[in-house]
């Protein structure tokens, strides 16, 4: 059955997660983090926690990237019951350690019912597998906690199994539910699964749950993680999830799809570009504790400042153009009325941490530097 919008604007298969039950979206805190508002939420930590060297190496290199918050599969669910099926309790001790000691809230799987009380006691967010999308007792027992819930869509649900498998928790009662799209089977086999991009945007539209994406497990392949989150955040993502990993070639489980620093690097001077343009935040510095802060922030003011360079460097190599056009048809150079239209228009637009008058310093700086650019070299 279709996600039916009766004429009254409500669902009547989606009740209570069709957008129509809360159009102003909700918003899912984790800690000091928020799913589903103004910012863009990087989870990032490895496939499974395989001890805890491994893993504080891999929350450094999250924090580093920007991350909000830290993964890490204790509980393992194995497509072969012979592939490593992970450290359990001892694993969810270590990731409460390392998100304690950088300051990262911390998500990880729980796949049965009985797990829930001790897997609550150490992560700050439950995931439910894409296996364990339609393990409806598990749903119900997550539906009577008041824990956050990442619930990631099965690997060949539909979008409706997939809302009805959310609806089940807030039916039992807990509305902190956050989609995962993570990809689904296709005819394709060049990808591990097809990461599922027209849902993102579909179900962004359906439900009023925070929606984030998945493209470690969506592709399968490292080299295509940039660009598909990319591609989400421009499909109106709230969030992603990326498997990392500091020697993804020993990793014991998803080495292929983890980033390595070099990677990771690329994601953050990706999301530093794209995610202002969307008109999101990257929240990661507000949350992110003591140890990690200035490595964090420094890497932060580097990616920002390699975006300064490239937009300052077209801003002048535009006005080269204009400067050309303008002697051969014998204008002045220099224009104080333009000047004065570029200043007041960025004291209209200026917010934020900038303020007016250092805006304007600024800019008449750049102008200045612009204008003896526009000139021929003697
Ligand atoms: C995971 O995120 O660790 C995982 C097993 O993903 P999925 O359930 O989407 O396969
Ligand atoms: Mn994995």
């Amino acid at each position: 059955m279709s996600n039916v919008e009766t004429t009254t604007g409500g669902s009547v298969t989606h009740p209570l997660t069709a957008r129509s039950a809360r159009s102003a979206g909700t918003r899912v805190p984790v800690g000091a983090l928020e799913f589903g508002g103004r910012d863009f939420v990087l989870i990032a930590g490895p496939c499974a926690v395989e001890s805890e060297a491994q893993l504080a190496r891999a929350a450094r290199m999250a924090v580093r990237a920007g991350a909000g918050m830290l993964r890490g599969g204790a509980f393992k669910p194995r497509t072969s019951p012979y592939a490593f099926q992970g450290l359990g309790e001892a694993a969810l001790a270590m990731l409460r350690r390392q998100g304690d000691t950088f300051g990262l809230p911390v998500v990880t799987e729980v796949m049965a019912v009985e797990d829930i009380p001790l897997v609550s006691r150490h992560a700050d967010m439950l995931q439910v597998g894409a296996r364990n999308m339609q393990n409806y007792p598990l749903l119900r027992a997550l539906g009577k906690t008041q824990m956050p819930v990442l619930l990631k869509r099965g690997l060949s649900a539909t979008i409706d199994e997939w809302l009805s498998a959310a609806e089940y928790i807030l039916h039992a009662g807990n509305s902190r539910v956050v989609l995962c799209e993570r990809g689904i089977r296709t005819f394709e086999t060049a990808t591990r699964n097809t990461l599922d991009l027209n849902a993102v945007a579909l179900v962004k539209r359906l439900t009023h749950l925070p929606v984030i994406v998945d493209p470690s497990h969506g592709t399968g392949r490292r080299e295509l993680v940039v660009p598909l989150s990319a591609a989400a955040i421009a499909a109106g993502a709230d969030g992603l999830i990326i498997e990392v990993h500091p020697e993804p070639d020993k990793a014991l489980s998803d080495g292929a799809q983890s980033l390595d620093e070099a990677a990771l690097a690329e994601l953050t001077r990706m999301l530093c570009t794209l995610v202002p343009a969307v008109g999101r935040r990257l929240s990661a510095l507000e949350n992110v504790a003591t140890d990690g802060l200035m490595e964090a922030g420094r890497r932060r003011i580097d990616s920002l400042d390699d975006l300064l360079l490239a937009l300052l460097s077209e801003r002048i190599d535009i006005a080269r153009k204009l400067g050309r056009d303008k002697r051969t048809r014998g204008l002045p150079l220099r224009d104080p009325e333009r000047e004065r239209e570029v200043l007041e228009r960025i004291g209209r637009r200026c917010s934020g941490a900038l303020e007016g008058r250092s805006a304007a310093r600024i800019f008449r700086r750049i102008m200045d530097e612009t204008l003896r650019a526009e000139r021929p070299a003697a």
